[in-house]
């Protein structure tokens, strides 16, 4: 498991699906993000769709359905970015 995969973001506006499955062979699942240049598993190419949870909870499959649980989980371990700025110094 040495090589990287590389992926493509996907921009998802809130309560659009955002959960990128691959049609061809229903066992990659990721967040917002597809791997380019293909999928890993069946190296289809634009094989990516996307879902809620709640869709790949009907019908897909246990294994499908446990890895778009641990993706949809990933959104809340995203460190949230501090707002202030950092350059500001208390004092000098
Ligand atoms: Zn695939």
């Amino acid at each position: 498991m040495s090589h990287a995969l590389a992926f493509w973001a996907v921009d998802a506006k809130a309560g659009e699906p955002d959960l990128w499955v691959c049609m061809s062979c229903l066992s990659e699942v990721y967040r917002r993000k597809v791997p380019m240049p293909h999928c890993p598993t069946c190296h289809g190419v634009s094989t990516f769709e996307a879902f809620t949870l709640d869709a790949i909870r009907d019908w897909g499959t246990d294994e499908l359905i446990a890895k778009a649980d641990a993706a949809a989980a990933e959104r809340e371990l995203e460190p949230l970015q501090a707002p202030g700025p950092s350059e500001v110094h208390a004092a000098e």
